[in-house]
């Protein structure tokens, strides 16, 4: 298959496992975000992929080769890391002609393929700028450019955005999705911002310990989210007990019709995201509860309620804001096709 296949890859550091059996296959062209907590193993895979640690177990291939033990600058690579590592003392062009010239190009073909990676990063007739003299969202690209320079078969980012303020992060996102889109180019990158790969990502693998806990479309991970752990991680969400019951499950004490539960699963836990929490006027709804506290955040507004000894929260938008103030009571509507049954 072309594009890169993981087999059971671990990494040990003396007896400690930074990386457990991880299987994982990115198909040619497609954009994959390694996201999770501090220490969780993201960039011990990134650098087995890179060549910079070797697997204690396990295969790595790419486009069909195994490349398990082929040195870094064997691996047809475009990499770029936090810190940037631009030559300070180079022109832009120059950083960008860099990895061409040490590959013996000719100075017409370096001319060229710069010209044609400046006007990808929007920078057109910056070749002659000190990197210096760029601002932050500038230079992130040119780093971006030079790793290009060579049309790698894979392109490795390591929290490639996170020097950048807020606002030029967010709109450089879009714009690697973008480029990534327009080349083809087979990308990983990794990032601890779940809104940076929901943005970016066709396929999101969160991590946990060292293991990958879900690998799927970003909608799928929110919406679908395979355990506790992701369904926390990502974005808010409720985590409510169950019990099954003869029509479906008990959750805060009500029956909820239809709520599909898992052949044999007596009790567990679903996902409710606040969006799909309903409040309606008590009575109205098979949980009654009492409003503890109201967030205004202009945009949204979260709604605190206790029900059955537990916080929940419910999100709407301005024009469905519910009518209810701090110390009423509500009913509390679940859609079973909303309720997510997760793996402990
Ligand atoms: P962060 O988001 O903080 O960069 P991460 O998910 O990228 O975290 P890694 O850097 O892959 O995490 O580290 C995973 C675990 O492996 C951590 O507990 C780390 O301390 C450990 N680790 C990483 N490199 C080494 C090493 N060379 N020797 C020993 N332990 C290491």
């Amino acid at each position: 298959m072309s594009g890169l296949t993981l087999q059971n890859v671990t990494k040990q550091f003396g007896t400690f496992t930074a990386v457990r059996n991880v299987a994982l296959t990115v198909p040619h062209g497609t954009f994959v975000c390694l996201l999770g907590p501090s220490g969780c193993g993201k960039t011990t895979l990134m650098r087995m992929v890179a060549g910079l640690d070797l697997p204690t177990e396990g295969e790595i291939r790419l486009d069909d080769k195994d490349i398990t033990n082929v040195p870094t600058h064997k691996r047809d690579l475009g990499m770029v890391f936090q810190s940037l590592a631009l030559f300070p003392h180079l022109t832009v062009g120059e950083n960008i002609a860099y990895s061409l010239r040490i590959r013996g190009a000719g100075k017409d073909e370096q001319k060229k393929r710069v010209d044609e990676l400046l006007s990808m990063i929007h920078l057109s007739g910056y070749a002659d700028r000190p990197v210096a003299k760029l601002s932050g969202g500038q230079r992130q690209r040119v780093a971006i450019a030079r790793a290009l320079a060579i049309s790698p078969k894979l392109f490795l980012l390591d929290e490639p955005l996170s020097a950048l303020d807020a606002k030029l992060r967010e709109a450089m996102q879009v714009e690697l999705r973008q480029l990534q889109q327009r080349l083809g180019i087979t990308t990983i990158v990794v990032t601890h911002d779940q809104r940076e790969a929901m943005t970016m990502a066709d396929t999101v693998v969160v991590m946990n310990g060292g293991e990958i806990r879900q690998a799927a479309p970003p909608v799928d991970i929110y919406r679908r989210p395979a355990d506790t752990f992701v369904a926390d991680f990502i974005g808010m969400t409720n985590l409510l007990d169950f019990k099954a019951d003869g029509t479906g499950a008990t959750v805060l004490g009500a029956s909820i019709p239809g709520l599909v539960v898992p052949n044999g699963l007596a009790s567990g836990i679903v996902s409710v995201r606040p969006e799909d929490v309903h409040l309606t006027v008590p009575g109205n709804a098979p949980i009654t509860g009492t409003v503890i506290f109201i967030r205004d955040l202009g945009g949204t507004i979260e709604t605190f309620v206790e029900a059955a000894g537990k916080q929940i929260v419910a999100v709407s938008v301005p024009n469905a804001r519910p009518d209810v103030a701090v110390g009423q009571s509500v009913g509390i509507a679940l859609d079973p096709a909303d309720c997510v049954v997760l793996k402990s």
